[in-house]
């Protein structure tokens, strides 16, 4: 926890998050289940994904165990690989980050078993985050990300696995759309003396339908059930400079941990790391419009086609 807090101190801490939507989209795992198989059947694409992260400005590079857990993988029948998974993941991770001095996470997240009035539940929620951060400490992580937990107790458990019930950063991720996340930041920052995280899922959430699950397409209507969460959210997507100025705002109000998750694309994190003022290697291929073809000013761009680009 040290090294991401020494990073912490040096300045803002990026964050790329969404491994699983990104390899749903490519054909690599299942929504619905969302187990992420991937890292025992292509790890060598887990690995690349990182690097991609990596090379868009990413600090961190998480441990695909997002849902590698117990309950998930009895779910689909493969409970018998739940330490092989993890520790694949562990140490595919470990080698991407070892390559760019990166910081390595450990990751767990909700257990979806958590009941608040069920003390039972939360013995089996104990044994599942004790399970997967054990991996995580032999493999040697610099920290444990705990994520997308609902329930505050459910949270405080993982705490309490990791690392004595402290907290090196706090925040939000997921659910939650740019807009509708930052204005609960503010409110996270007066009660909180620590850093601060924000990793929205890039989705334009609203006031009236506040979370990407809650999003709906009146403009659709082949979608099953109606719902467009999690596999029809394309129209919903928010640009790279939404994602830009969410991080700059939220930085601006002394959000220290940023980064984007399900949904996000490395050009998401490029932007992410720009707003914060940053040139990652990917920021060599931002876009320049003055070489466009027709909406371009450079002078090796015919005035012929500068003017057809108005009709365009
Ligand atoms: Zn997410």
């Amino acid at each position: 926890m040290s090294k991401l807090l020494d990073r912490l101190a040096a300045g803002p801490v990026i964050c790329a998050e969404g491994y699983l939507f990104e390899f749903e989209r490519r054909g690599y795992l299942q929504a619905g289940a969302f187990v992420p198989e991937v890292v025992l059947e292509e790890p060598a694409l887990v690995a690349d994904l990182h690097r991609q992260f990596v090379h868009a400005g990413s600090d961190v590079v998480e441990a695909f165990t997002y849902y590698a857990h117990r309950e998930k993988l009895a779910l689909i029948g493969r409970e018998g690989d739940l330490e092989l998974m993890n520790r694949q993941a562990l140490k595919i991770a470990k080698e991407v980050a070892a390559e760019h001095d990166s910081l390595v996470a450990g990751n767990i997240c909700n257990t979806n078993i958590y009941e608040p009035d069920d003390p039972a539940t939360h013995g089996l929620v104990r044994d599942m985050f004790t399970e997967q951060v054990a991996w995580a400490a032999e493999a040697g992580v610099d920290f444990v990300i705990a994520e997308t937990i609902s329930y505050a107790q459910e949270a405080l458990l993982a705490l309490e696995v990791i690392e004595d019930a402290g907290a090196a950063v706090v925040g939000l991720n997921c659910m939650r759309g740019p807009r509708t996340m930052l204005p609960l930041l503010g409110e996270i920052r007066d009660a909180c003396q620590g850093h601060i995280a924000a990793l929205p899922v890039p989705y334009r959430t609203t006031e009236a339908e506040p979370t990407f699950s809650a999003l709906t397409d009146p403009d659709c209507d082949v979608i099953p059930d109606d719902r467009p969460f999690p596999v029809a959210l394309d129209p919903f997507t928010c640009n790279r400079y939404e994602m830009g100025a969410f991080a700059k705002a939220a930085h601006d109000m002394g959000v220290t941990y940023l980064g984007v998750c399900c949904g996000a694309g490395p050009h998401h994190i490029r932007s992410v790391a720009e707003a914060l003022g940053r040139t990652p290697p990917a920021s060599r291929f931002s876009a320049d419009m003055s070489r466009h073809a027709y909406f371009g000013t450079n002078e090796r761009i015919s005035s012929v086609n500068q003017e057809y680009s108005s009709k365009l």
